[in-house]
């Protein structure tokens, strides 16, 4: 957290309008439920799920247990050039900074309609030991590193649906959002039974 980037990052608002999608209250749902478990330490991570024409996505600088409809924002076009990002969006607040990420996920995997990023401390520390799909090195976060790092890994285990970010957190991904949140929630508790287990 607030490593720069060096990168720029532009809004474009095409419509003051909140996405308007029923799966908006199961990305809420998700976003209370991992703040609750303490799945997102300052309430900080960031869901999605895939629309027609884009993703729906957390608001940059809201915490999780504030998100409501009116915070979420859709992204429907990413566009990146040299060391500026340009998000075009519909909604009235800006994205999460890990957009660019969440658009790298659904555009390499067709099948995934969710994404949920957060930042799980015990996997985070346990990720060898539990032989997880992990990142190489440590990107800084909301970097285009970051993105290309994510794709290389997803590229080298076609069907995994979860990883973790050296580091920083993890990735759980699904058909439906769900999935990824049971995914996610899951992987924790696998995790804490290790840890006792370590005694
Ligand atoms: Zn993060």
């Amino acid at each position: 957290m607030g490593q720069t980037t060096g990168i720029r990052f532009e809004t474009v608002f095409l419509s003051n309008n909140s996405p308007d999608d029923e799966r908006t209250n199961q990305l809420i749902y998700w976003a209370q439920r991992f703040d609750k478990l303490g799945l997102a330490p300052k309430s900080a991570g960031n869901l999605s799920f895939r629309t027609k024409r884009g993703f729906v996505i957390t608001a940059t600088g809201v915490a999780l247990r504030a998100a409501e409809k009116e915070n979420l924002v859709e992204v429907l076009r990413v566009e990146i050039e040299q060391a500026q990002i340009v998000l075009y969006v519909k909604g009235k607040v800006v994205p999460s900074k890990e957009s660019v990420l969440h658009s790298g996920i659904y555009g390499s995997r067709p099948g995934i309609s969710a994404v949920f990023h957060i930042h799980d401390q015990l996997i985070v520390e346990l990720a060898d030991e539990l032989k997880l799909p992990c990142t190489e090195g440590e990107q800084p976060r909301g970097s285009y590193e970051l993105v290309k790092e994510v794709d290389r890994v997803l590229r080298l285990t076609e069907d995994t649906k979860y990883l973790v970010l050296k580091n920083h957190g993890v990735i759980a991904m699904g058909e439906t959002l769900e999935e990824a949140g049971r995914l996610a929630e899951s992987m924790n508790k696998m995790a804490r039974k290790e840890n006792k287990g370590r005694g």
